[in-house]
């Protein structure tokens, strides 16, 4: 997208913008808004022109449109995991805790991710520790962040520390906008690492779903609830008449759409600039599946730790003595988040299908379910077609070996005083096989072909459906269909009826 901001809808291309909202944050007249987009229901920022003043300043804090983005190559990667029970509440090893106590201790201040009610999730600056619970355990659908630029930018005016915990992009953007007003030099930047974001419109209808078969109001939410194991990836829902209701992964609607299709993330995930060895933030936590043989893992949740600049590594050493770490290294770490450092890719048709279906108020439960049927449907064909071609390849080679030695289809024809020949099948390989003997003196009765597109005038042609002539022999050239096309054949003619590997030895 070229030309300035006045020409545009908004600052970036709609499938690179990634949410931030740092343009919004930054315009001076308050020219740019949130608009729901009305499939995906992801928010996206629009201009109003009849307040833009055109001063750019949009463009240059939107981190999406930076082309030489500062990337740290990490300095240190660590296995750990916070020694207190806080690990219960959070999603991985509870290092989000250990870092943003750190911070409210030195009298810092944190941002960090609430529920806004159950539907929604925000940014929230916390100046006090007991505020950290509800900013601990990972909400795995898009956080509101506009407010947050403003108020980490006042709160820079009167603290010297500022943490900020975010989605990569995320931590990008707040840092972008804090080198823009100058108080870079204060921001913490944590990010989670990120496979990609689902709209809180996916959150909403598997909530919705819960709702609904329980006949019970959801109070309360939390994904990668810990009491059957970290590994069983089970979500915990609480009600408003108190009850509890665990939820396994396989019942996970959200998950599976999200992470396991990559389905109802936001379009900018499928090109992430994040997603790399090389980090934009301070450090980098996440789920270290990658780990193995560990006294670390205790089924309660283990993080990984990247430190990518020296102030990541400063307010790590003063935190060690809360954590129990070991070292590692970053293609371990890597080995077990291939999608949080690698693009994600999803079928198009499946996503057209998701949106369409759930936006008509279909149940996400069986909108999962259609589109698994459809993705095993796709593999089935697949693994059909794969066969197939494999099936091809090893006749053709039988048959190229077997000219090789002076073996020939047609000579296996007049040996066995076959010289009035139908094909049934009229692909390439019936069209191979026509050629072979017709060039050879065997004469070509007729050719079963349904499909009337390849038909042409040179033969006569039957449907399978057809009365069939007499004919020495017919021979079937679809390989992999030979003992459904003899099933429909049988009975019906008097001649042999021959595969194409009958005539090959
Ligand atoms: C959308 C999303 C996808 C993720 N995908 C992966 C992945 O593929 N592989 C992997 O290893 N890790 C992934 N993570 C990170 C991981 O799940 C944990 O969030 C991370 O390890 C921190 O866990 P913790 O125990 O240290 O702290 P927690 O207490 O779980 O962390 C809480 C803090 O995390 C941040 N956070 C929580 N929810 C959000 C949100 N919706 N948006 C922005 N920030 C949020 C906030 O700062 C919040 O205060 C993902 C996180 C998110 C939000
Ligand atoms: S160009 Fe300036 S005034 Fe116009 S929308 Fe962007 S930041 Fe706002
Ligand atoms: S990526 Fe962020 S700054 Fe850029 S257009 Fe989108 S919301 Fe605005
Ligand atoms: S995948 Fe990339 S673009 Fe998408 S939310 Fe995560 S960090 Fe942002």
């Amino acid at each position: 997208m070229e030309g300035s901001c006045m020409q545009r809808k908004m600052p970036v291309e709609r499938d690179k913008c990634s949410g931030c909202f740092a343009c919004a944050a930054i315009c001076p007249v308050r020219a740019i808004g949130p608009e729901e987009d009305k499939e995906t229901h992801h928010f996206f920022p629009q201009i109003d022109h009849s307040k833009c003043i055109g001063c750019g300043r949009c463009m240059t804090v939107c981190h999406a449109l930076e082309k030489n983005k500062m990337y740290f190559e990490p300095i240190g990667a660590y296995a750990a995991n916070n020694r207190t029970e806080v690990r219960l509440i959070s999603a991985s090893g509870g290092m989000f805790r250990a870092f943003a106590e750190y911070v409210l201790e030195t009298g810092g201040i944190v941002a960090g991710v609430r529920y806004a009610g159950v539907y929604r999730c925000e940014h929230h600056v916390a100046k006090d520790i007991v505020e950290l619970d509800e900013l601990c355990g990972t909400k795995y659908f898009q956080s509101e962040i506009s407010e947050v630029y403003e108020e980490l930018e006042q709160c820079s005016h009167q603290y010297d520390l500022m943490m900020f915990c975010g989605t990569p992009c995320q931590a990008a953007a707040v840092k972008k906008y804090s080198g823009m007003k100058e108080f870079e030099d204060k921001l913490f930047t944590v990010e989670v690492l990120c496979r990609g974001v689902s709209s809180a419109f996916v959150h909403r209808k598997f909530l919705e779903h819960l709702e609904k078969k329980t006949g019970k109001k959801i109070a309360d939410i939390r994904y990668k609830e810990k009491t059957k194991g970290w590994d069983r990836i089970g979500t915990i829902v609480t009600f408003d008449d108190g009850s509890l209701e665990y939820v396994s992964s396989s019942e996970n609607y959200l998950a599976k759409l999200a992470y396991d299709m990559n389905l109802s993330v936001r379009e900018s995930c499928y090109s992430c600039s994040y997603k790399r060895k090389e980090r934009t933030s301070d450090v980098t936590v996440g789920d270290f599946w990658g780990l193995k043989d560990s006294s670390l893992l205790d089924n309660y949740g283990t993080s990984f730790v990247l430190v990518n600049t020296k102030k990541g590594r400063d307010v790590l050493d003063r935190i060690s003595e809360k954590l129990d770490m070991v070292p590692s290294d970053v293609e371990t770490v890597i080995s077990g988040n291939k999608y949080g450092f690698n693009r994600i890719s999803c079928s198009s048709e499946d996503r057209r299908y998701l949106w369409k279906q759930l936006n008509s108020g279909a149940d996400i439960k069986k909108v999962t379910e259609d589109i698994k049927k459809m993705e095993d449907e796709r593999i089935e064909h697949l693994k059909h077609t794969i066969d197939r071609d494999n099936k091809l390849l090893d006749f053709y080679e039988k048959w190229v070996t077997g000219c090789s030695k002076g073996e020939s289809v047609s000579g296996f024809l007049i040996e066995n005083d076959f010289r009035n020949i139908a094909i049934f099948g009229y692909g390439t390989l019936g069209r191979a096989l026509r050629k072979t003997v017709e060039n050879n003196g065997i004469s070509l009765a007729y050719i079963i072909e349904s499909n009337e597109k390849r038909w042409d005038e040179s033969t006569e042609f039957y449907k399978v459906t057809d009365a069939l002539p007499s004919a020495d022999v017919i021979i079937v050239s679809a390989i992999l269909d030979y003992e459904e096309i003899y099933g429909k054949l049988r009975g019906r003619v008097s001649c042999p009826i021959l595969s194409m590997e009958d005539m090959i030895p």
